[in-house]
């Protein structure tokens, strides 16, 4: 068979390239090892992990807050088999959506482990079948990432656990350990502390979620722990080990002490690596670099003139936003357009509750770069909209040059901080000043007024409700 376009792996970012690449008129193929299409984000990542999220969510509120709010509800009981299957129908409705868009774009999909043969022909393997080859003009590697671990932690798959276990885990951990605390550890943690774990992070750093500004990584802790999280900072784990009906997390402190860690589950959340097993790159001469992420230029082209990386595969955050951003980018280069990608206003969110959301940079960040700047700050238990709904913890942080007033960073803690943050990367994308955001009107009651408040704040420190 031949194409003009073979994409390799279908996540956000290889499935958004392949539709991009069909709307502007190339004969396109999609090749996808496993039976769903979708990849990471959609099978084992963001929606599931979001549908348990959410799930979980309603028991805590249940269980904390409905009182409050004068709903007497009793008898309130987690149905794990039940929360499960509801994550697995939304994944398997989104993944479905996904084959439905490959059909209406006529966009060829083969079932199978890809393979280079050479740079314009690419092996299908299928788990069934005779294999078969693809012919193509142009390739793009869309292959994601797997979970890493560092030597002493492999999982087992069964009390040292992966996201990927995590999520189908049918039964409440009672004692969590948790090595990271990052998005995966906090994500996945949140979910079984509020259905009853008890939930231990271990990080090597001095804080929590370390590459995002302080100031969200301090106010979180705090929102974690009233959920009944413990920390441990500056803690190395050497070794994990599976005792049968539970786990022991061996660890250094920060005075080089040994520490141990007991529980009946570990999950391992430290950081995912790009995933280039079985695809042949030497056949195609495409390098990889000393982190094993496929090598791309600035137009994301590999060392082979004709094929071409995106996502998590390739440098960068590890975001399906991101992935999908430099699908439409691959496909539109490919079509003599000249498309762009802002990397510096990819926005980053964390699912606890509240959330946290970033762009721009972080405090850190503009003081090591030397930049003159200037913080306004305003918590969202001073808002009318955080008391009505009782989600008082959290602050919005507007960072601004001290000079210019242009907006450099926005950070938050908030209810729907998720969506929140969009109005901070529309402001930076079109290189608003802090005074610009203070002046646009806000909707009230909204949590939405903490961010405009925040920009009060930076502008010349007039934040009008506190
Ligand atoms: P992937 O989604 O990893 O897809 C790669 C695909 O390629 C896979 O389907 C794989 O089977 C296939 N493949 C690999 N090799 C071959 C081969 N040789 N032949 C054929 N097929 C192959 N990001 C967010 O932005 N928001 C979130 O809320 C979020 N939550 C997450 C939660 C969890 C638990 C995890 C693990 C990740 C989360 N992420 C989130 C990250 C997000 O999932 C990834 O950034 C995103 O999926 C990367 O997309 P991709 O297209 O590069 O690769
Ligand atoms: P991460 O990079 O977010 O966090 C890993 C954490 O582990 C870091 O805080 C790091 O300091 C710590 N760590 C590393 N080695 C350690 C050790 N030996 N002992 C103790 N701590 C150690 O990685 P993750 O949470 O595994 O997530 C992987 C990727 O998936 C991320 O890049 C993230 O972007 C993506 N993801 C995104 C979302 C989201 O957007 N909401 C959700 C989940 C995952």
């Amino acid at each position: 068979m031949n194409y003009d376009v073979v994409v390799i792996g279908s996540g956000p970012g290889g499935y958004v390239c392949a539709i991009r690449m069909a709307q502007l008129g190339f004969k396109t193929a999609l090749v996808e090892k496993y039976d769903t299409l979708g990849g990471t984000c959609l099978n084992v990542g963001c929606i599931p992990s979001k549908a348990l999220l959410d799930s979980s969510e309603h028991y805590h509120n249940a269980t904390h807050n409905f009182e409050k709010h004068g709903i007497d509800v009793s008898d309130v009981k987690v149905n794990m088999r039940q929360m499960i299957d509801r994550k697995n129908s939304v994944v398997s409705q989104t993944c479905v959506g996904v084959k439905y868009l490959m059909d209406k774009n006529k966009i060829d999909v083969h079932h199978g482990l890809g393979s280079f043969v050479d740079k314009t022909t690419i092996k299908v393997t299928p788990n069934e079948g005779d294999a078969f080859e693809l012919k193509t003009k142009y390739a793009v590697i869309a292959t994601g990432s797997k979970p890493n671990y560092f030597p002493g932690m492999g999982p087992d798959k069964d009390r040292i656990i992966t996201s990927t276990e995590m999520l189908n885990l049918d039964k409440v951990a009672e004692n969590l350990i948790v090595i990271g605390g990052g998005v995966i550890g906090l994500e996945l943690g949140s979910v079984h502390a509020r259905l009853g774990a008890k939930v231990q992070v271990v990080e090597f750093a001095d804080r929590i979620i370390p590459t995002m500004d302080g100031a969200l990584s301090k106010e979180l802790t705090k929102v974690l722990k009233k959920e009944g999280f413990k920390f441990s900072f500056k803690t190395k784990v050497q070794k994990v080990e599976n005792t049968g009906n539970g786990v022991k997390v061996i660890a250094l402190d920060k005075n080089d002490k040994e520490v141990v860690f007991e529980g009946d589950y570990c999950l391992v959340a430290v950081g995912r690596k790009p995933y280039t097993e079985g695809l042949g790159l030497e056949n195609a001469g495409v390098k990889v670099d000393d982190r094993g992420r496929v090598e791309v230029d600035e137009h994301l082209k590999t060392s082979a003139d004709n094929i071409y990386a995106i996502g998590d595969v390739i440098k960068g955050a590890m975001l399906a936003h991101k992935a999908e951003e430099e699908g439409v980018f691959v496909a539109e280069l490919l079509a003599g357009q000249k498309p762009h990608i802002n990397y510096d206003l990819i926005p980053g969110v964390v699912y606890t509750w509240p959330e946290v959301a970033a762009v721009g940079k972080t405090e850190e960040e503009l003081k090591e770069a030397g930049v003159n700047y200037k913080v306004g700050s305003f918590p969202l238990k001073a808002l009318g909209r955080s008391r009505a709904s009782m989600d008082i913890m959290g602050l919005v942080k507007v960072i601004a040059d001290a000079e210019t007033d242009e907006v450099l960073g926005v950070h938050m803690v908030s209810a729907r901080a998720a969506d929140m943050i969009m109005e901070a990367v529309t402001a930076m994308e079109y290189r608003a000043s802090a005074e610009d955001m203070a002046r646009i009107c806000h909707p009230h009651p909204t949590y939405t007024e903490a961010t405009k408040e925040a920009a009060l704040a930076a502008t010349e420190d007039r934040a009008l409700h506190i």
